[in-house]
């Protein structure tokens, strides 16, 4: 492979902004669409496989560590970094499985519905995918410090790159009271500097990005266009998964819209590298607490070559600051009113002919019990996925003899404590949240049945199953 350095280089994602950066550079700030960086490689000078399939050589080959990543095995279609920088732990073990029991449910035909599970990533979320990425750049800068703010995952799975590798400290910025148990737990457990900031996930990012800016400490939130080129690999394992074939759509949640970004950046280069033939569609789901995409989008916000309407954007944004509402859904994951790629989305909901819609927090939870009985344990943000297929399919948008695949995000665990309020049917548990988390019903509730300590009466209880 000729040096990473050589053959590629960061721009910014603004079509009138020229500006141009070397790998070597610290994440510099640009102006104009939300002051992001893109990554753009001069193909010419890779050596990218002629097709899909000699990637399959590095199944044979595993025991290389870059070879048994399910990110680097790729490493031709992510190419920044000189090999030996490689910051890795073995993400993106993570496979494409066919589910009937959430493909019934969402009005799918047999066959058609598939999951993508990153839930078993080292960390528990698809967030290692693009975290494997941002330490390799963290590593090449020699950045010492690395920071991100977090609704969770984010925390948790730089923690665990900071404490596998060794090369810097981590701190994260939380917003108090809004990140699941499991999430805390782990950055904890990971040795990470843990700062609670009063306030939500927008105010802690707000303040991240101010602290990255000023002291020398690596920003690693989604921001970070390096973490981007690392979740394109999921995409590239979907296709994998169905044997090179692009499916018809792909859904994602949508909270930050990195990984929506990542997708569909991934197909826009396969695509231009002739790799594949077509793109599928992307169908980005918001939580109906949480929705700025959503709403933006149905008011007209369009990609529009580099140029969306961006008094439309400040003026929503005007409007959620002057009547201070604030992003609010059970699935704390995408709970985010201030999405940073937003740009990036939009660019990607453009090359894949996409489309953006919000579900209840009923619709998620509900969705997410039927997962798990599938077989698959994932956290609420997640089941987002499932819930916007069966809501697309109720709409017709959604063919039932489509091939859709699904994105589940995160792991089961990191959120036990809504799925215990869920199948106890806890309706106050969920009560004293906003109006836009009224689950009240629980349809597919499984509640642990009490019985006393005597074996007759177990005996009784399980004859009568
Ligand atoms: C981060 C996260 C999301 C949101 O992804 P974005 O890339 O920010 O849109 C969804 N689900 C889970 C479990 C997450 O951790």
């Amino acid at each position: 492979m000729v040096s990473a350095t050589d053959i590629a280089f960061q721009s910014a994602l603004d079509p009138d902004d020229a500006s141009t950066f070397d790998l070597g550079s610290v994440l510099p700030e640009v102006k104009g669409l939300g002051g992001l960086l893109d990554i753009e490689y001069d193909w010419d000078r890779v050596e990218v496989p002629s097709s899909l399939k000699e990637f399959e050589k590095r199944w044979s080959t595993r025991r290389h560590p870059l070879d048994f990543s399910g990110v680097w095995r790729f490493r031709e279609l992510l190419p920044f970094a000189p090999p030996e920088q490689i910051v890795t732990i073995g993400e993106g073990q993570t496979i494409l499985q066919q589910n009937d029991y959430s493909g019934r449910y969402a009005g799918m035909d047999s066959g058609q519905l598939y999951l993508q599970y990153e839930g078993m990533n080292p960390s528990g979320s698809f967030k290692d995918n693009g975290m494997t990425a941002a330490s390799t750049h963290a590593r090449m800068v020699g950045a010492k410090f690395a920071a991100c703010a977090s609704t969770g995952n984010t925390s948790a799975s730089l923690a665990i790159y900071a404490s596998v590798s060794r090369l810097f400290k981590t701190i994260v910025f939380v917003g108090s009271g809004k990140i699941a148990l499991g999430k805390l737990a782990q950055a904890l457990d990971y040795d990470a500097k843990t700062i609670q900031i009063l306030g939500d996930f927008d105010d802690a990012l707000k303040q991240v990005r101010a602290v990255c800016q000023e002291g020398s400490i690596y920003l690693c939130n989604s921001v970070n266009p390096f973490r981007l080129e690392g979740q394109k690999a999921i995409m590239y394992r979907v296709l994998e998964g169905l044997g090179w074939e692009v499916p018809d759509w792909i859904v994602v949640p949508g909270g930050n819209l990195g990984n929506s970004s990542a997708f569909g950046k991934a197909f826009m280069e396969l695509k231009q590298l002739g790799l594949i033939d077509r793109v599928p569609r992307l169908a980005v789901i918001n939580a109906e607490g949480s929705n700025t995409l959503n709403r933006l989008w149905q008011q007209g916000l369009r990609w529009n070559d580099g140029r969306p309407d961006e008094n439309l954007i400040g003026q929503f944004y005007g409007e959620m600051d002057a009547e201070d509402r604030r992003a609010y859904t059970l699935a704390t994951a995408i709970q985010i009113g201030r999405p940073v790629n937003l740009y990036k989305c939009l660019r990607a909901l453009e090359v894949c002919d996409g489309l953006v819609t919000e579900v209840t927090d009923q619709e998620i939870l509900d969705a997410k019990a039927i997962i798990g009985a599938g077989g698959f344990g994932c956290e609420p943000a997640s089941a987002a996925s499932v819930a916007g297929v069966k809501r697309l399919r109720r709409e017709g948008t959604i063919a039932p003899s489509d091939r859709v695949v699904c994105i589940l995000t995160g792991h089961e665990l990191k959120d036990p404590d809504a799925t215990v309020a869920y199948h106890s049917s806890d309706a106050e548990k969920f009560a004293t949240q906003s109006k836009f988390s009224n689950v009240t019903e629980f349809p597919h509730a499984n509640a642990p049945t009490q019985v006393e300590n005597d074996f007759g009466k177990i005996m009784q209880l399980i004859d009568a199953l």
